[in-house]
């Protein structure tokens, strides 16, 4: 068997070819000074590159607003605004007309401290931040030296498979996509704005894939699986003709399935079950709404702050907000707060120093530090809210403390735009059941709240201790798990008792085997990714409902994860074949 290499799924898609490595050689900006009557034609130098680097900025983000709209164009304002930072301008002057340094070798200078600043960090966030100053630093310095750099277009054979180090924004955007069939990175995350850009752009991407670009050669084959995050190096042809096979077998079930839009999810046995969207950027309620969702059961916020360095005001917010209302009118869309924190750190917060990101300033938390953040957003979802169904939810809640402040914070936004005469609607309040704390505590948080969404994404991460993102540790990352079977059915109990809806939004829900799991255990609402909710679809019409809670019933006493997954494979697995929606297809994941 060829050699497997795991790493973080950035943008889904199976292809097959030859590796290109494209090593960009080091920068070297050679240490050269001026004579002191040369400072001044120096400084009009680099201020010269500054202009032209800020006009091939603005093409790209022209480019990009025209392929694939004014979210994603949003992607190269922090560049503009580092191209603006004072801080950075004026040490760059500062080296010119103190120490005479040449406009490259001063400029290269600043950056350099900016770099080994934000890489001390060492939070992934910040370092998302660092591909942007990357980018900054080429475009300036390619007006100034001559830089060299591998160019795949020049190449005349096959289309590649492009391995990197990293690729910075413009880099993946300036990709020919005749040429490149995938992208597979060392660093990056999926939150990184150039794993953004793939999934806006279809280009599968594997990234976080360690020390790939150091053991692969040029010409090598490559199989890339963008939605599992896998990169399999040299496969042997029966390799290729399994991942091929897959492949087509993903390509005619997602035909057929696209026949069922109509169709309602209903089992077997009479159970409407409610099946909801997770939109990530508000483009992707077109998709929601044409795979007939019951509504939107997540729409994240992040996207409003991912690249910017300021904070997103209320009228960007609303219009952003209203447009998914509009598309999904009459259904029902549930609006999540800004959860940041964690590995979403934009520039605008203050710089925290924490070691466990992920137990520290995150989700509601924020909000504290920052008041006008959560208040300007609760404005403008209730704004939203007068031109349909709107439900407000709010991530990472732990207490009862907690609620009572988010709903103080509603009124009072609620009574501003009353008194100013401003259009709103009302809107039902909900919570993240996330936390450990929050799933053991769900039967008084439900006085306190309208509605629940259960997060299995965080609710694994908490509860085992596992670090989500880190791919190395994907076994540990167990739903399965007899802590977790017991903790999701108390939620759904409590829920059900105080006549709480609750709806599953994690990953977990987007998946057919994840999915069996959640209805046996008295979950009736799912919300996934819409590229999931045509599957889910197939397999909710199939089961019956009862016989599927009597399964996951008889689990209670199994010991293991592997052995509570086997179960269910084993007694249930007729359903996810007779589907197709076994795990061969790929189809369960974004
Ligand atoms: C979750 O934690 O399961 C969830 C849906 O939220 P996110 O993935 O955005 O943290
Ligand atoms: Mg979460």
């Amino acid at each position: 068997m060829a050699e497997t290499v795991q790493g973080i799924p950035a943008s889904p898609g199976i292809v097959i070819g030859p590796a290109f490595v494209a090593r960009w050689p080091r920068l070297e900006v050679p240490h050269a000074t001026v004579a002191p009557d040369q400072v001044e034609a120096e400084v009009t130098r680099f201020h010269a590159a500054r202009e032209s680097a800020k006009r091939r900025t603005v093409e790209l983000r022209g480019q990009v607003e025209s392929r694939l709209g004014s979210v994603q164009a949003k992607i190269f304002d922090p560049q503009l605004m580092m191209l603006e930072d004072p801080d950075l301008v004026e040490g760059t002057l500062t080296y010119i007309c103190d120490s005479f340094l040449t406009a490259e070798r001063a400029f290269s200078l600043r950056v350099l401290e900016f770099r080994s600043r934000w890489l001390d960090a060492t939070h992934a966030r910040v370092m998302d931040r660092v591909a942007d100053l990357n980018d900054v630093q080429l475009r300036v310095l390619a007006t100034l030296i001559d830089i060299p750099g591998p160019d795949i277009t020049k190449r005349d054979d096959d289309a590649v498979i492009l391995v990197a180090h990293e690729l910075t924004p413009s880099r993946m955007v300036d990709l020919d996509r005749s040429r490149v069939l995938g992208v597979a990175t060392d660093a990056g995350t999926r939150t990184s704005h150039a794993a953004i850009l793939a999934r806006s752009l279809g280009i599968p991407c594997v990234v976080g894939l360690t020390d790939l670009s150091r053991r692969v050669e040029n010409g090598v084959e490559l199989i890339l699986d963008g939605a599992r995050g896998k990169v399999v190096i040299a496969p042997t042809e029966s390799e290729k003709g399994w991942f091929q096979d897959r492949d087509e077998r993903a390509r005619r079930t997602k035909k057929e399935l696209e026949s069922t839009v109509g169709e309602e999810p209903t089992t077997r046995d009479g159970v409407r079950i409610g099946l909801y969207a997770n939109l990530e950027l508000p483009a992707d309620a077109r998709a929601a709404a044409a795979v007939g969702a019951d509504g939107v059961g997540l729409f994240r916020t992040e996207f409003l702050v991912v690249g910017k360095m300021s904070v997103p005001d209320e009228e960007e917010q609303y219009e952003a907000f209203r447009g998914v209302v509009d598309t999904m009118a009459p259904r029902p869309v549930t609006i999540r707060t800004f959860d940041l924190g964690g590995d979403k750190f934009p520039m605008f917060l203050p710089p925290i120093a924490e070691e466990n990101p992920f137990l520290g300033w995150r989700g509601i938390r924020i909000y504290e530090m920052m008041p006008e953040l959560f208040h300007n957003q609760a404005r403008a979802v209730l704004r939203a809210a007068a031109h349909g169904p709107v439900r407000l939810l709010v991530p990472m809640v732990n207490t009862v403390e907690e609620c009572r402040a988010i709903r103080a914070v509603i009124e009072e936004a609620r009574r501003e735009l009353e008194r100013d005469g401003i259009d709103h609607g009302d809107c039902p309040l909900g919570v993240m059941l996330e936390t450990p704390a929050s799933v053991a505590i769900a039967a008084i948080l439900a006085r306190h709240v309208d509605f629940f969404s259960l997060g299995t994404n965080d609710l694994i991460q908490y509860m085992l201790a596992v670090d989500r993102g880190n791919a190395q540790l994907s076994q540990f990352f167990d739903l399965y798990h007899p802590a977790l079977l017991r903790y999701i059915g108390d939620a759904v109990s409590a829920a059900r008792a105080l006549d709480k809806p609750l709806c599953v939004c994690g990953e977990a829900a987007s998946d057919p085997l994840g999915a069996l799991l959640l209805l046996g255990l008295g979950v009736r609402n799912l919300s996934c990714a819409p590229s999931a909710i045509l599957g889910q679809k197939k397999l909710i019409r199939v089961i019956e409902l009862e016989h599927v809670e009597r399964v996951v019933a008889g689990l209670l006493d199994v010991e293991t994860g592997r052995e509570i997954r086997e179960r269910i494979l084993e007694r249930l697995g007729e359903a996810l074949d007779s589907t197709a929606l076994n795990e061969d297809t790929g189809l369960s994941r974004s």
